[in-house]
């Protein structure tokens, strides 16, 4: 493989004055130069083209530049790009709605729509405070999550990331201090242990009323840990919640819209959340917005007490734009064989990543839907990895120990086996000793 000027790759005002995520400002790791991107292909400014195997963060599953989209976007600027959505409507926010409750179980009858996912998450752990304020129960203010767990880098959503893996551990005295309990162990697919469920059963047993909501991501633990939990915990820990009058909120912000195999990673457990958010590739991956759902429960609750009212309300709320290209998104997802294409991924990358699980540097390998994770025995050496994934033609962003793929669902055979081959090889690569 011919070495790569990686100089020309980069930029200098990007590096002087541009703050990436999660990077020092200073001796930032390098930022690539994409010039354009379309399918499942980054392009370089220099040409290189990169099959991609992060979908911009779970978000891109129609892949890039995408004609249907476009349209959308294109076609819904000519007549708004935005009104504030206070005493106003529109179109947009109203098919998107009615796109929503026709792929969501029947019980989510209220929908609000919010800017990220981590505004989602504030939303959602809000409504919850609000809820059990209007029923009477104001001392319920505190949430229980699971370890492992992530949901945004807003304060809130901080507050109930892993204090460990979720990258926020420093603010740890600055957030408010919530109810951890482990993660299940019991694996997705593996046997079900049920001393799994009893730390959260003794946490509700003693702290229950002060919590608002127990929240967790169903299933997929995303960038806490890239962990594929068994259902059973989620079904146990329904009626828990339901014994103890706490509410439960689901974060399919990640999970949603296929990428586990099902529209939702609830349908793995068959048990629904009474607040569930959802965001990411909502849009297909074209620009923020998410969504926050409820049940009649919850909406009415809140709004025949005092003060009658949902408090939140962002500038951005049901922007038209982001409500065109989601509902556009929706209707791709939903003509497209999405199922079958997703099964097809997950039985390919089990098959073609399987002999990373012999490599000394490799501790575990995992594969649920479009997600596949090679957990490393050794945090990965950033720079090098990078460096070589556009050497090998591919982009994939790691963490810690986690060099993880998940791919859009459009991605081709060959492409896909170029990406886990690679992926591979560069793990093969690192050092192996302790
Ligand atoms: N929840 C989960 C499960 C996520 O994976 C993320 C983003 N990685 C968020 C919430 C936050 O979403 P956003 O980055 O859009 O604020």
């Amino acid at each position: 493989m011919k070495e790569k000027d990686f100089g020309k790759l980069t930029d200098d005002f990007d590096r002087e004055h541009l703050w990436h995520p999660y990077t020092s400002a200073t001796h930032p790791l390098p930022a690539y130069r994409v010039r354009e991107a379309h399918g499942c292909r980054i392009v370089l400014e220099d040409g290189t083209e990169l099959i991609d195997g992060m979908s911009s963060w779970w978000c891109a599953v129609h892949g890039y530049n995408h004609p249907v989209l476009n349209d959308a976007l294109q076609e819904q600027m000519r007549k708004m790009s935005h009104v504030m959505f206070g005493g106003l409507t529109h179109e947009p926010a109203i098919e998107l709605g009615k796109a929503l409750r026709r792929i969501l179980p029947e019980e989510f009858t209220r929908i609000f729509y919010a800017d990220s996912g981590s505004v989602a998450v504030e939303v959602a752990m809000k409504m919850a405070v609000q809820y059990h304020y209007a029923a009477g129960r104001p001392e319920k203010t505190d949430f229980v999550t699971i370890r492992s767990g992530y949901h945004g880098d807003t304060w809130n959503a901080m507050s109930v990331c892993d204090p460990e893996t979720g990258m926020h551990g420093i603010f740890g005295p600055a957030l408010p201090a919530r109810y951890f309990v482990p993660s299940p162990r019991s694996r997705f697919g593996g046997e079900w242990h049920q001393e799994d469920i009893v730390p959260l059963e003794e946490m509700l047993v003693s702290h229950h009323e002060s919590i608002a909501a127990l929240i967790l991501e169903p299933v997929v633990q995303g960038a806490g840990g890239m962990w594929f939990y068994n259902p059973e915990y989620l079904r146990q820990a329904s009626a828990l919640c339901r014994r103890y009058g706490i509410l439960l909120i689901f974060d399919e912000i990640a999970t949603g819209f296929g990428r586990t195999g099902k529209l939702f990673a609830w349908e793995h457990a068959g048990v629904k959340p009474d607040i569930m958010c959802i965001g990411k590739s909502l849009t297909g991956g074209y620009m923020t917005l998410s969504a926050v759902l409820t049940t009649d429960d919850v909406a009415q609750t809140i709004s025949d007490n005092y003060p009658y009212a949902f408090m939140h309300g962002p500038t951005f709320m049901a922007n038209p734009l982001a409500c065109a290209v989601a509902r556009a998104s929706i209707g791709l997802l939903l003509e497209s064989d999405w199922k079958q294409k997703v099964l097809a991924l997950e039985a390919q990358m089990r098959k073609e990543l399987a002999p990373a699980a012999a490599l000394p540097q490799v501790a575990d390998v995992r594969v649920l839907g479009a997600i596949g994770v090679i957990e490393t025995k050794h945090p990965v050496d950033m720079a090098f990895m990078q460096r070589r994934f556009i050497e090998e033609g591919i982009w994939v962003r790691p963490f810690g120990k986690l060099v993880y793929i998940m791919p859009p669902f459009i991605i081709t055979r060959e492409e896909l086996s170029h990406l886990t081959s690679s992926l591979v090889r560069i793990v093969s690569e690192m050092p192996a000793e302790e």
